[in-house]
């Protein structure tokens, strides 16, 4: 037979039952404050989006005038480019400081004793001799 009826729970049910009670009003009060401390985070949370929103009204014109400020220069890059070092030393103009021969009486040659580059291949440094006077610089 089952009944419902509190009169006929044993008292170790009944005291069971009680802390069960004392129990259930401890949650209660946890859940009110719970519910107390959502309350006063909500309302922390409406004055921070409205502080948000006043500094993003603030921030709006500041962020238009940026893209002017700086403008951005990342496609305009230089690309490294190799000149090739006779290319310069030929444009200038050549004379002997010995005997003073000029033109084609200077050969440009290799300097083999000073590399300037060994990738993609040996670079030396050019030097110049006078075929008149054998004379190198
Ligand atoms: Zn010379």
């Amino acid at each position: 037979m089952m009944h419902n009826d509190i009169n006929d729970l044993s008292p170790e049910d009944e005291q069971h039952l009680r802390q069960l009670e004392i129990k259930i009003s401890e949650l209660f009060s946890l859940l009110e404050k719970s519910e107390l401390r959502i309350s006063q985070l909500q309302d922390e949370n409406l004055q921070l989006k409205a502080q948000i929103r006043k500094l993003e009204q603030q921030s709006k014109p500041i962020q238009y005038k940026s893209p002017q400020v700086e403008p951005r220069k990342v496609s305009r890059e230089p690309i490294p480019t190799i000149t090739p070092v006779d290319t310069s030393l030929r444009q200038n103009k050549r004379k002997c400081p010995n005997c003073g021969a000029m033109g084609f009486a200077i050969k440009e040659v290799d300097d083999r004793t000073q590399v300037i580059s060994y990738t993609p291949r040996r670079i030396y440094k050019k030097k110049r001799v006078c075929t008149k006077c054998r004379f190198e610089f």
